[in-house]
Order: structure tokens, then sequence, then C-alpha cells
């Protein structure tokens, strides 16, 4: 069947016991046990497992076409969880504008337990050829990336790393499986955060690891999940598996505003670089055709000429924008990137990053167009 018809039916069951439409969110973190001592229904604890996690788990492993999900309490929480995986002596490689949360386990909590990270331009397939050494266990993939919007390609890197015996993990929040399928592409792992699209009403904090194979690696992840318990609650399951089921049509409807916006700014005078897939001028527009579907996500970024004062500025005065972090949300958000990544970010001083919401572009344009004056 189609995404459409799966982001709607893959956790539908109408409850048993009261015929309700709609799963009902179970609030218990306990189980009831057999008079055998048995757990005939599957369930023991929370933490361990539980009916509204199971079903989240189902439709991510089902839409990512993953053989099993492990879903927890925010994006960060997903990847500490799949990092947490190595063992001291462990080499990772990620990108160098890999996103500034992923880069900080990286390079703050992990190198302190003796796993050492280089970070690359994974654009480059030689480059990340070159960083593979026999300690290489992990290359963590983000594309697009975050704020810049490059293109990794996925087919090229995960064959790369699997001849060298390395595992992939590809970070898929901004093209959500409605764009891109990175399993499919050769990756092992699919990370997201579902606080971004997925939760998509920027109400919602999660995350997710979903994985090719429910052996192996995903096996101590899973563990890892239970141990750490940094698992999601019943209700932000329920809220995310609600959201989920119109997921194809927003970010369909976002990709496409986006494009349009993209297409005014790199038009626009006052305006720099735009960073967006979609547009033919990108460097890596070749390789977005190649392994993205239907559109190139709801996230593009922009350069204003006259550095960080003429940006904030802009920001200052557009109406319609709310000016917040995040992304994915039905509301448009925009944001001045480096200052909200603080001292030594690489992110240009002029960059405004757009949150395209479902508003209809053409008022976006508008709001764009007056505020860049
Ligand atoms: C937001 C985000 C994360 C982290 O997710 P949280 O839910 O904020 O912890 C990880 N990767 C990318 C690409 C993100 O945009």
């Amino acid at each position: 069947m189609r995404i459409e018809t799966r982001a709607v039916h893959a956790a539908r069951t109408v409850d048993p016991a009261t015929g309700a439409v709609v799963p009902p969110v179970h609030l218990t973190t306990t189980f009831e046990r057999d008079p055998d001592g048995g757990y005939p229904r599957g369930y023991m604890y929370a933490r361990h497992g539980h009916p509204n996690r199971a079903a989240l788990e189902a439709v991510l492993a089902d839409l990512e076409g993953g053989a099993a999900a492990a879903a927890f309490a925010s994006g960060s929480a997903a990847t500490a969880a799949l990092l947490a995986t190595l063992a001291p002596g462990d080499h990772v490689i990620a990108p160098a504008d890999v996103y500034t949360g992923t880069a900080a386990w990286l390079r703050d909590h992990l190198a302190r337990w003796g796993v050492a990270t280089s970070f690359v331009d994974l654009t480059d397939p030689a480059a990340v050829e070159a960083a593979i050494t026999s300690a290489t266990r992990l290359v963590w993939i983000e594309t697009p990336s975050n704020p810049m919007l490059r293109v990794t390609d996925v087919a090229r890197v995960a064959a790369l790393a699997r001849e060298a015996g390395v595992v992939t993990v590809c970070d898929n929040t901004i093209a959500t499986p409605v764009l891109q399928s990175p399993l499919a592409l050769g990756a092992d792992f699919v990370h997201h955060a579902t606080t971004k699209y997925l939760g998509g009403h920027s109400d919602v904090l999660g995350g997710a690891i979903v994985a090719r194979s429910a052996e192996g690696l995903f096996e101590r992840l899973r563990a890892l999940q239970v141990a750490g318990g940094a698992v999601p609650s019943p209700f932000d399951c329920w809220l995310l598996l609600r959201s989920i089921r119109t997921l194809p049509y927003r970010v369909r409807a976002q990709s496409a505003s986006a494009q349009r916006v993209a297409e005014f700014l790199a038009a626009h005078p006052r305006v720099g670089a735009v960073h967006y897939p979609g547009l033919p001028q990108h460097p890596d527009h070749a390789v977005a055709v190649r392994q993205m579907r239907e559109g190139f996500g709801g996230v593009l970024s922009f350069e204003v000429h006259g550095g960080a004062e003429a940006a904030r500025g802009v920001a200052a005065r557009v109406r319609l924008f709310t000016r917040a972090t995040s992304y994915g949300g039905v509301e448009s958000l925009i944001e001045h990137r480096a200052s909200i990544e603080g001292p030594g970010t690489r992110t240009p001083p002029g960059l405004l990053r757009l949150s395209i919401g479902l508003e209809h572009p053409d008022d976006l344009i508008e709001d764009l167009a007056r505020a860049l004056g």
C-alpha cells in the first residue's frame, strides 16, 4: 500500500473492548500477571514495553521500511542510545555540519568515554573513504543537513561503509519517510527527531531509531532503551500516532511552499545565497533529485546581504513567521541560526533559517517581501 494509506491504517485498530475508533491512551505503568506468573498480553512494566509505544514503533518501522523501531523521549535521547552501543576505542564519522546537539554528544560526552569522532564533509565520498579506519564502527549521515541543507549521497556512503564493515545511520528528520527512504538506499538505521515533522504541530518532543534488521545492534539498542529509560510517555506516543496520519499531506504541501519561497528569495536583490536542494543552482541538486522524491522538504535557509544585523532586522520585521527555533510544525518559523548555535558556530552570520508551515505560500512570500524591504 501507498504511504498515505499506511500512515492512516498502520496503527488503526478498533478497540475490541469498547469499539472506540481511535485507540485509547493507556495511562498505566504496570500490567497484570496471570495466576501462573506469566504476562500473556506481553506487557509487564511501561519502561520495558507499552501498548501506545509499541503501536508508534510499528508505524515508524512500517513507514521507513524497517524491521523494527525504538521510540525515545526526544531525538537527542535516540541519538544518545544509539551512540551508547559503541565501546571505548571505537571511531565514528559524522558530518562537519551535523546537528549541533549530535555534535555536542560526540564531542563533549562520547569522547570522554574513549570514542573518537572525525567530522568530515559527507558530501565528498572520497573524504569519507579516507576517514575510515580499522576502528571505525559508525558513519552518521544527516541529509539534508541543517541549516546548510547539504545533501549526502546515502547509497554511495552506505556502500563505502558496508565494504569496510561499518554501520550507517541516517538522520532523516528533515526529509521524513515521505520524501526519502534511507534504508532502501542502503543505510542500516534511520534516526528521527519525531519532534519535527512526524509530530508536526510543535507540541511533542520525541525521537526514534528504525532498523533494517531487528537483530544484532538493534537488540543492544533495545536493551539500552529499557535500561536508559528515556522512553516517550503514552500520551506522547498517542499524539505522534495522531499526527502521523496526516504526515504525507503536510510534508508535500510544506515542500511545495518551500520550493516557491526559495525561488522568490533566490531572485531577491537583498538576498545572497539561498540554501535549498530544490534549486537547480544548489551544489547537491543532482544527488537530491536522485535520492529524494516529490519534493525537497520544508526547511530552507538564506543569507541576507549585510550580515548578522541585517538578518536580525529581517527577522524582526516579519509578521506571519514566528521567531522561534525548531521546524516541522504547521506554523512557519524564522530563526537567526548563528545566535542559537552560539560561539564557534560555522553558520554564516547573515543566515536565516525558515521552517515553512501550512499557511498559503503567497502570504508567506508577501510577509518576507515586506520584511526584506
Ligand atoms: C531537532 C533535531 C534533533 C534533536 O531532536 P530533539 O527532539 O530536539 O532532541 C536531531 N537531529 C535533527 C536533524 C534535528 O533537527
